[in-house]
C-alpha cells in the first residue's frame, strides 16, 4: 500500500505535488470512489485509480541504462527517420522515457524508466545531479581557461554553475585534448557551450557517470536494468 499522490506520480500523472492538488480538488477516485483527502493509501496492483474518469498507468516500473552511440536521438519519435533510443531496447515492451537528455552527436550514459516521478525528481533543476562527461576538444586548453569553465562562465542563458573540470588526455600532436568535466545543472547543449565559450568545440562528447552511477564497460548500444540499489542510490 502507498499513499495516493506517490502512486499518482510514479505513473507520471504530474509531480507529486500537483497529484496531491488534483486529489485535494476531487478530481481522482480509488474504486470508483472519489478521494479529497491526502493520506488515503492504495495499492496500484489491486485498486483501480483513475483522474477525472481514466485509469492511470499501472505498470512494473523499470529502470534501465543505455550506453546509447553517437548518431540517436533522445526521443519517443523522428518525423526524419533517425534512429531513436527505444530502437536499442529490444525486449522492453514498456513505454519507458528518458531522464534528461543527450544530443543526437552524445554517447554514453542515458537513463530510461517508466517512473514519472523518479524521473521528474532526477531533472528538476533543484536536485544538482552531478553528471560527469568526457569532452574530446579541439586544441589544448590552457589551465586558465578549465579554470574559467571551473568557477562558471556566461553563457547567454546565464552565468553556469560551478563545476570540475580536469585534463585527462592531451594529445598534441593531433592538437586535441580530452577534459572530463562534471557540471550540476542541465541546460541544453551546456557542455558544449561551454567549451565553445573558451574557443575549444568540442568533437567528442560522452557521459561516463550520472549521480554515482558508472557506464563502466556497458557495450555501446546495449542497455542494463539497474539494480534496486542502484536505484535508492538515485533517489
Ligand atoms: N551537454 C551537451 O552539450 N550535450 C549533451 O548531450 C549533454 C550535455
Amino acid at each position: 500500500m502507498e499513499r495516493l499522490q506517490k502512486i499518482l506520480a510514479q505513473a507520471g500523472v504530474a509531480s507529486r505535488r500537483k497529484c496531491e492538488e488534483l486529489i485535494l480538488a476531487g478530481q481522482v477516485q480509488v474504486n470508483g470512489e472519489p478521494v479529497t483527502t491526502l493520506g488515503v493509501k492504495a495499492d496500484p496492483a489491486v485498486d483501480v485509480i483513475t483522474v477525472n474518469g481514466r485509469a492511470i498507468r499501472n505498470e512494473k516500473k523499470l529502470y534501465l541504462m543505455l550506453n546509447k552511440p553517437k548518431g540517436v536521438i533522445t526521443s519517443a519519435k523522428d518525423p526524419q527517420g533517425r534512429k531513436i533510443v527505444s530502437d536499442y531496447l529490444p525486449g522492453i515492451k514498456e513505454r519507458v522515457y528518458p531522464v534528461g537528455r543527450l544530443d543526437y552527436d552524445t554517447e554514453g550514459l542515458l537513463l530510461l524508466t517508466n517512473d514519472g516521478e523518479f524521473a521528474n525528481l532526477l531533472t528538476h533543476p533543484s536536485h544538482h545531479v552531478p553528471k560527469t562527461y568526457m569532452a574530446t576538444v579541439k586544441g589544448v586548453p590552457h589551465g586558465t581557461s578549465l579554470e574559467k569553465l571551473q568557477n562558471g562562465i556566461q553563457l547567454e542563458d546565464g552565468m553556469t554553475a560551478p563545476a570540475e573540470v580536469e585534463y585527462h588526455d592531451v594529445d598534441t600532436d593531433k592538437k586535441q585534448a580530452t577534459i572530463t568535466i562534471t557540471i550540476y545543472e542541465g541546460r541544453n547543449r551546456q557542455v558544449r557551450r561551454m567549451f565553445d565559450a573558451i574557443s575549444h568545440p568540442v568533437t567528442r562528447l560522452k557521459r561516463i557517470k550520472f549521480g554515482d552511477l558508472l557506464l563502466q564497460n556497458l557495450a555501446r548500444g546495449t542497455y542494463r536494468h539497474l539494480t534496486e540499489k542502484e536505484v535508492q542510490e538515485l533517489r
